[in-house]
């Protein structure tokens, strides 16, 4: 120990001495006698060479041993000094890892190294030695010197390199310095074109070669210098001849590197692949040099080894790239169906439409073919780019438009007319019957169902004012009424035709044979839940009571056929599975019922088993599914659905391509018996469009687009039948348009079979195995994308084996509910009313496509006609709530019944609840969507959520009425509490609230605070603040209550700036599952959705106490909210509720801790901000994706 001291300090004392006379040589002049600076520097780099401690001290801190190498060899013209600091840095380089680099670049090293490049390479004949060591330095430095290349370049360093490279091809020992050093040049993508004109790319391209044992460096070298040199798109169509030699060594590497010793040269020849293939150009040159065959079976080959995964990735990725785009099957990206608008606005999104000319083609842009998109097409990209990047650029930072909005632009006297709706604010009861409430009057202010609609009367008589506005009406819808002929009456039981092509008689046999199948099936096993509840059988299908189906194609039964089916067979029974007692507020016949009264563009005539039998929640728990390898990671599954993708083009005679159904065409096409599946969904809510049958057992499926429309693909509702039990069935949903999808995080396709349902098990279940949502080659026009061109659709792909024999079954997207539903809900509830619930159903309005939007209002009856009472009843706080204004986030439904359900039930907490608010509800605020099985839009083509600013009364007439509702309560001084808006959110996890804040939304931008006085009251926080303590699902970390300039014109904005409502919410819950909570890791459930909604409602009446606690005390029996709560946490049961209250304590805070809240802004989902996604936007950065694979 002493001796080791003792020695490194003597080292240590010498090294000192040593620098001091260096340092002395530099003042002075290095002319004087080269050989001190020789001696000296000799030395030391003797010392440096044995001992290690030496080494550190020249870079340790407070040394200036750097300064004083770096400036003698700065000043020094003799070339064994010279040589001697090379040698010194080479050494001291070599260990000690960035830090000791990062001493060196930070004294100015790097740039005294490229001089020295450019003065020794006048020289001549160069000193090989010099050169060799020069690069060894540099080679060493530049991958740590972020601006290497930018120095070399200025400099005029690189062309040295290039120029050493070119003389020395056969001097190993030189090339590799040289290389290294240049692969750190051509990083930088303005050296990369500047080396590129100088032949660097022909260069590298005579070093590497086929397989060969030797100077394997050399060439991993080179294949990372020519990848790095190809980013540029000049240098890739200078390379674009290479691509039959890259094929051919790549062959040859894999032939023959049969120990897997060079991964790293066979990537780097993928590497040069894969860029070059990033140009039009290069993809030709790789198709024509048959490489898609060349790279689907060096994979194939490679499958068994799992070290070989990121040559299987690259080659994946290359062949994706270079599939040939193809067109989506469909004559036009237009909805099938169109409905007519009785006036088109010139420039709103249907004129834009319909006003193409005539045989346009749609569904591709022929400019595509003309331009590469580059970013586009390297598939590594895929990243959510508008939430990635409007991120903070989307943020309002107009003050004013942070500020409520001050003129009330309609008159009162327009909006008077409102207050039909607002009965209960006027209401006497002087005719209530309080002493028998049951009886009532005739009168009773519960019950009355107002079915007077605001009329607007440019929608219902008027021919349109301007009709040059719609100069090319669109064509009838392709769907012809002729084959299903209906005429509906009032009473929903009138005249019919049916005209159908009867698609032959073995059909119709085997039809007849498969209904009763299902029928004596079902009678085996004992409907399960007890009893079974035994229907006759019903034709589940409907409009006028027409047309049954069962089977899944066109097998239609007129009327007649069911009456004499039912009187020639009384065993023909079906058995529809008895929920009633699960179901309370389900009833098969009420929902035909119900569906009579709905209208539907397509004009559906039958009804999906699903809906017609109801769903009971399934009690086991379903995990969100684990993804074990990343997103598209090209491991299992992904990798297996990305080859047989490719198998399409390797092996094109084992492609079917057979449609088997097409709503395009006026009669589907007849599938044969048993080759094929069966598929259907002209039911409300479905919208498959097209099915094609590729493989035995795979089908290619295409969505509808919403009604009025080209695009909005997402929900999808279909049924199948004429399954193989067992069978490996892939479905792939080829035209969706989201950039990613919760598909890709372990959420689950929904199913429904109706053999279980007779079975006791009628319920959705997630299901789906080896799910993926990818990009694919189907190409999708600049028309539906926004304007952008080289889009592509995305895949959503899973697979199934059925297991009933003879079953029929119905995939969603989400739970479906429909309007239909939602009526028959709204009666059932009606029936659950007691008399001291004050009950009123009326319809706000009438749709585009007739439909009726009901509003209801919800609160508890006075309990006497006494002045005090009366005056309670009257002025009891407002909460407004609203739902499913896109049709495709059915959970927002489901979230919307719990709520009704809980409102209307029987518990003390529902009674406390009605008598401490009134309830405004517009369950639907988009019929029609939901009706036509549309995604996002109303019949108007438009986004109802994006018109709150300015909605039209003939356009978005609920939209319109809703909001003069609003308008009116604001008019009378009676503005909510409370609004709240139910969507559904397709990307991120758990039950969140967007809210409105002015100062959330000025800390997030720059404006100055100053400049705004910031008075605000924080109440805006507590209602998600109480609900993330109770509600198991909600997360108040996924919570934002920031202004975004994109919603300005959705409710809650609209609510809050101009109806001056503080508390304007939109309630986000997933279509997935949680990641926190009780829940977590659980895929999202009815029976959770509706727990929101019930727990929604006990959150206000917690609300209610801490806004108003004095108001609250005069009433004991409010008071007491806490004990309420755990009452009916503990007696669930008794309530007719299908979900169960929660017996997890919650204590709650009495102040909401504001500070400690204002960090956890949203959108931390980890799976939504996926890390590898992020940009780099540095072009000397590395390839990030690179170092995954
Ligand atoms: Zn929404």
């Amino acid at each position: 120990m002493n001796k080791h001291k003792m020695i490194t300090e003597k080292g240590n004392s010498r090294m000192l001495m040593l620098f001091g006379q260096l340092e002395k040589l530099n003042r002075e002049s290095m002319l004087v006698d080269p050989e001190i600076a020789r001696q000296i520097t000799a030395k030391i780099l003797h010392l440096i060479q044995t001992q290690e401690k030496t080494r550190k001290e020249i870079v340790s801190k407070g040394s200036s041993g750097m300064e004083v190498i770096l400036a003698t060899l700065e000043n020094t013209q003799d070339l064994q000094s010279i040589l001697n600091i090379l040698y010194i840095l080479n050494e001291l380089l070599t260990v000690g890892g960035g830090r000791r680099i990062g001493v060196f670049v930070s004294k100015g090293g790097t740039g005294i190294l490229l001089q020295l490049v450019i003065s020794a390479s006048k020289e001549s004949p160069p000193s090989e030695e010099v050169m060799l060591q020069l690069h060894s330095v540099l080679a060493k430095v530049g991958p740590k010197d972020r601006k290497f290349g930018v120095k070399a370049r200025l400099n005029g360093a690189l062309n040295v390199t290039v120029n050493l490279l070119k003389q020395n091809l056969q001097n190993y020992k030189l090339l590799l310095p040289c290389l290294l050093v240049l692969q750190v040049y051509s990083s930088n993508t303005v050296n990369a074109v500047s080396l590129g004109k100088n032949g660097v790319v022909e260069l590298m391209f005579k070093i590497i070669g086929p397989y060969s044992k030797k100077n394997t460096s050399l060439l991993k070298v080179s294949l990372d210098t020519l990848g790095a040199l190809l980013k540029s798109k000049t240098n890739a169509q200078r390379a674009v001849v290479h691509v039959p030699v890259l094929l051919y060594i790549y062959q040859d590497w894999h032939r023959n590197d049969t120990r897997h010793r060079h991964i790293l040269i066979r990537k780097g020849i993928l590497g040069c692949l894969k860029n070059i293939t990033n140009i039009k150009l290069g993809r030709k040159a790789f198709i024509d040099a048959d490489g898609m065959r060349i790279l689907y079976n060096t994979s194939t080959e490679c499958l068994p080894v799992r070290t070989l995964d990121p040559l299987i990735n690259t080659s994946s990725l290359i062949m994706r790239k270079c599939f040939p785009k193809n067109r989506l099957p469909l004559p036009t990206i237009k909805s099938v169906f169109h409905h007519q608008l009785l006036r088109v606005p010139a420039g709103g999104p249907v004129a834009q439409l319909y006003n193409q000319p005539l045989g346009m083609d749609d569904v591709v842009d022929e400019s595509d073919n003309n331009e590469d998109a580059e970013a586009e097409n390297d598939m590594e990209n895929e990243v959510e780019e508008k939430d990635h990047h409007a991120g903070n650029d989307d943020i309002e930072t107009d003050i004013n438009k942070l500020r409520p909005k001050e003129t009330h632009s309609r008159p009162f006297e327009e909006l008077k007319i409102y207050e039909r709706f607002f009965m209960e604010l006027s209401e006497d009861f002087q005719v209530f019957n309080f002493d028998n409430p049951k009886k009532g009057v005739t009168a009773t202010p519960a019950a009355p169902k107002s079915h007077r609609p605001i009329i607007v009367p440019t929608t219902q008589a008027l021919p349109p004012k301007n009709p040059t506005e719609c100069p090319h009406p669109a064509p009838v819808p392709a769907l012809d009424l002729d084959t299903i002929n209906i005429t509906k009456d009032q009473d929903g039981c009138g005249d019919h035709t049916h005209s159908r092509p009867h698609p032959g008689a073995g059909l119709e046999q085997e039809l007849v044979q498969g209904l009763e199948r299902v029928a004596l099936d079902g009678a085996g096993p004992q409907v399960g839940g007890g009893g079974g509840n035994k229907h006759k059988r019903q034709p589940p299908i409907l409009a006028g009571g027409v047309a049954a189906r069962l089977g899944g194609e066109g097998e239609e039964m007129l009327a007649e056929d069911w009456a004499e089916e039912e009187e020639s067979s009384e065993e023909g029974v079906l058995h529809v599975p008895d929920t009633a007692l699960l179901l309370p507020l389900h009833d098969p016949d009420l929902y035909v019922e119900m569906v009579k009264s709905t209208s539907s563009v397509p004009q559906f005539s039958e009804v999906a088993y699903p809906d017609y039998f109801g769903h009971v929640a399934p009690t086991s728990r379903e995990h969100i599914l684990e993804r074990v390898y990343g997103v598209q990671s090209p491991l299992p599954p992904f990798r297996t659905k990305i080859f047989q993708d490719i198998e399409r083009l390797i092996h094109p005679n084992d492609i079917l391509d057979k449609v088997v159904y097409d709503l395009d065409i006026q009669s589907c096409p007849v599938v044969d018996g048993g080759e094929s599946l069966k598929f259907n969904s002209q039911f409300e809510s479905g919208n498959l469009r097209k099915a094609v049958q590729v493989r035995k057992f795979e089908y290619d499926l295409v969505l509808n687009s919403d009604i009025n429309s080209n695009h909005y693909h997402q929900w999808f509702y279909f049924e199948v039948s004429g399954m193989r039990v067992g069978a490996p069935y892939r479905f792939n949903i080829i035209n969706c348009e989201k950039s990613n999808s919760q598909f890709n995080y372990g959420m689950q396709v929904l199913m429904y079979s109706v053999q279980e349902a007779i079975s006791g098990r009628p319920r959705w279940v997630r299901t789906g195995t080896d799910i993926c949502y990818y990009k694919n080659h189907f190409s999708r026009s600049s028309i539906a994308a926004g304007g952008q061109k080289g889009k592509s659709y995305y895949t959503m792909t899973f697979s199934m084996t059925f297991n009933h024999k003879d079953d029929v079954c119905y995939f969603a997207y989400h739970y479906p509910y429909t309007y239909s539903t939602l009526k028959m809900h709204l009666q059932k509830l009606e029936a659950l009313r007691t008399p001291q619930t004050y009950l009123r159903e009326d319809v706000l309005c009438e749709t585009l496509g007739g439909n009726s939007c009901p509003l209801l209002t919800i609160t508890a009856m006075p309990e006497s006609t006494s002045n005090d009472q009366i005056c309670q009843f009257r002025n009891r706080p407002l909460v407004f709530l609203s739902s499913r204004v896109h049709p495709g986030e059915t959970n927002a439904s489901w979230v919307m019944k719990g709520t009704l359900e809980f409102l209307m039930g029987s518990s003390p907490l529902a009674h406390s609840l009605r008598e401490a608010y009134i309830f405004k509800i517009v369950p639907m605020l988009n019929p029609d969507g939901v009706v036509n099985g549309n995604h996002r839009c109303s019949l108007s083509g438009e986004d109802l959520n994006r018109q709150w600013q300015n909605p039209s009364p003939e356009l978005h007439p609920t939209i319109y009425h809703t909001k003069s509702l609003l308008q009116y309560l604001a008019a009378i001084q009676r503005a909510p509490l409370v609004f709240c808006d139910y969507h559904g959110h397709s990307r991120k996890k758990n039950v969140f609230m967007y809210g409105c804040s002015l100062k959330e939304t000025v800390w997030e931008t720059n404006i100055s605070a100053t400049s705004c006085e910031l008075h605000e009251d924080l109440g805006y926080r507590t209602l998600p603040k109480i609900l993330s303590q109770m509600a198991p699902a909600f997360s108040m970390a996924s919570c934002s209550f920031v202004v975004e300039r994109s919603k300005e014109a959705t409710a809650r904005v609209v609510v809050w700036r101009e109806i001056g409502v503080q508390r304007s919410y939109t309630m986000e819950s997933t279509l997935c599952g949680c990641d926190q909570g009780k829940y977590k890791g659980l895929q999202i459930g009815t029976r959770e959705l509706e727990e929101m909604g019930a727990q929604f409602c006990v959150a206000l009446l917690r609300l209610k106490r801490l806004t108003s606690p004095l108001k609250l005390r005069n009433n004991a029996h409010l008071l007491d909210v806490d004990s309420d709560l755990m009452e009916t946490r503990c007696k669930v049961s008794s309530t007719p509720s299908t979900y169960l209250l929660e017996d997890e304590e919650a204590s709650f805070m009495e102040e909401v801790d504001y500070s400690a809240e204002s960090g956890d802004e949203p959108d931390n989902d980890p799976n939504t901000a996926d890390p590898h996604d992020n940009h780099l936007s540095d072009s000397e950065s590395n390839n990030h994706r690179d170092s995954l694979t």
